[in-house]
């Protein structure tokens, strides 16, 4: 028997829809540097992406499901394009402007984008590939910038102010296919080439509602939320849509992404909640740490992307901001577990949990595989590599306009759920510890050491400000620890001190023999430890 219910789909549009008249006085304030910054409602903010829309179809030709791409910070005219192009039935492609211009160049012609929509300060970036993005008809510029490097572009140069303004403010958004695309995000492509991920617009959807759940980020209409995280980095881990759905303020920090300005923003818009990687975090740190700023406004901060450190959070913790841990990716839209510590314990007996990776919301079902490829206990002590399913994780990747959905071998099971290459243990209540990502793990003669518990044994020590752990190569045990550390400024520790730091928590044999201090731990274009970068440095000889 079918259901008597209404089969309404899910679109991003209707979360517009509600923003723009449910939430309508809500902000979007964006830094600008200035002593002053930008601020538009929620209202305004819906008005010019129905412009957006009316001049991508109306002026550049857009349509049905052609990409639109951004090459842009975390700003107000970022939101429009995020509303606009899927609400219009277009794919919003979300650039990462730390990739390497070659790695950028392929993306964009794997999606085949006709439109990139920039930020006036990305043009340096943009400019010199366009020879190289045969697809790309119109360049759209927002915001300041010098423009001269266009100037021989092939494809045509558009203000993006002068293109909207005029336009109609209301768009008459066509009822789609929920399971149609919304948003295609690559992978940064450690390994191979980039892979894409085309979101829907009902995995966007359910997405959205899970991050504002309670047991998730929880936020209501009287938050205001600093999105550090770029909104080209797995959509700003959902912000932007959960925002208009709730009425989150967003406080968006633009290019000014350094931890002074963090800081500044942050004592002046007093936000709620603030997200982002764990390395902006301890950039933030040092920074209040020599000069001491009001953070007190931070009820809860998301952190993810890579393992909290528990020194990191005992910090925060001791400056009144609450890290609440969450594991995902890009291939889980990404809210895959929010680490929440059941009710009722006290401080002490929270830590434990708050450490984990957290517990897996309804829609996400999870399981454990060991080596022989059996399912495991959820014991908290067999560890084997985490798969998932559930309506916003990813079943394949886009394999360009002609070819067919991809689903490599490694990446998905014989029956689709996603395998994660994450390693780790769940407890018997649901808490998902994860020991490494199975490419990092260093296998020691037979038994697994975990790079994580390395790093977080020596990022606990007061004079270390970073330190990577990675595998290299060892001729009598096959791959040995590599430590790198970074000292804070004006440490006086010594090496040898350290080691007898770690050797006290860690068991002897996983001790590392091999040390580097290094000035910086190379990062990825979302700021997570590049290991790959590392284990090259150490096999060009740059470490000793
Ligand atoms: P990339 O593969 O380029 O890093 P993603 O942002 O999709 O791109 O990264 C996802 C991976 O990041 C996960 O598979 C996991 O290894 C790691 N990760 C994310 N969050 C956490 C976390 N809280 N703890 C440990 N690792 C994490």
């Amino acid at each position: 028997m079918l259901s008597t219910m209404q089969d309404v789909p899910l679109l991003v549009s209707r979360i517009l829809r509600h923003g723009t008249t449910m939430h309508a006085s809500s902000l979007i304030t964006t830094w600008t540097g200035e002593a002053e910054p930008q601020r538009r409602t929620f209202a305004e903010t819906g008005a010019r992406a129905a412009q957006l829309a009316h001049a991508l179809r109306d002026g550049l030709g857009i349509t049905g499901d052609q990409r639109v791409a951004t090459l842009m910070w975390n700003n107000a005219q970022h939101v429009e394009a995020y509303f606009a192009i899927p609400s219009m039935g277009a794919v919003l492609h979300t650039l990462n402007l730390r990739l390497p211009p070659e790695q950028l160049a392929w993306i964009v012609n794997h999606a085949a984008d006709r439109v990139v929509i920039v930020n006036g300060s990305l043009l340096p970036l943009l400019a010199p590939l366009l020879p190289h993005l045969p697809t790309v008809e119109h360049v759209v510029v927002s915001g300041p910038g010098d423009r001269s490097a266009l100037a021989d572009a092939q494809a045509q140069v558009h203000d993006y102010e002068e293109l909207i303004a005029g336009r109609p403010e209301e768009f008459d958004w066509p009822e789609l296919d929920e399971r149609s695309a919304a948003a295609l995000c690559y992978t940064s492509g450690t390994t191979g080439d980039p892979k894409g991920v085309a979101y829907s617009h009902r995995s966007v959807y359910l997405h959205a509602m899970q991050v504002n759940m309670a047991q998730s980020m929880g936020l209501t209409d009287e938050d205001t939320s600093l999105i550090v995280v770029p909104q080209f980095h797995v959509n700003a881990w959902g912000l932007p849509h959960a925002t208009f759905m709730t009425g989150i303020g967003m406080l968006m920090p633009d290019r000014f992404l350094q931890p002074a300005p963090l800081a500044e923003m942050i004592e002046q818009e007093k936000p709620s909640h603030a997200a982002a990687v764990p390395t902006i975090w301890q950039g933030l740190l040092a920074e209040v740490t020599a000069r001491p700023r009001d953070l007190s406004s931070m009820r809860q901060v998301t952190i993810g992307g890579s393992a909290c450190p528990p020194s990191l959070m005992e910090a925060y913790d001791k400056l009144g901001v609450r890290l609440c841990h969450a594991w995902g990716m890009t291939e889980t839209s990404p809210l895959g577990t929010m680490a929440r510590p059941p009710a009722g314990l006290s401080a002490e007996e929270e830590m434990p949990y708050r450490l984990t990776q957290g517990k897996f919301p309804a829609s996400v079902e999870a399981r454990l595989i060991g080596p022989d490829g059996r399912k495991l206990a959820w014991d908290g002590a067999s560890a084997g590599e985490l798969e998932v399913r559930g309506p916003w994780i990813a079943g394949g990747y886009y394999g360009g306009a002609e070819a067919e959905t991809l689903r490599p071998e490694d990446k998905f099971s014989e029956d689709g759920w996603l395998k994660t290459g994450d390693v780790g243990v769940i407890s018997p209540d649901g808490y998902l510890t994860l020991t490494d990502r199975a490419k990092d793990v260093i296998k020691s003669g037979g038994e697994w050491i975990s790079s994580v518990e390395l790093e977080n044994a020596l990022m606990a020590h007061p004079e270390v400000a970073e330190a990577a752990v990675v595998a290299v190569p060892d001729e009598k045990w096959g791959e040995r620890p590599l430590a790198t550390v970074v000292w804070k400024d004006g440490a006086k520790a010594e090496l040898a001190a350290l080691k007898d730091f770690l050797a006290a928590r860690i068991a002897k044999w996983q001790l590392p023999e091999r040390w580097s201090v290094v000035e910086s731990v190379p990062k990825t274009s979302v700021g997570k430890f590049d290991k790959k970068v590392i284990r090259k440095q150490y096999a060009d000889g740059e470490l000793e």
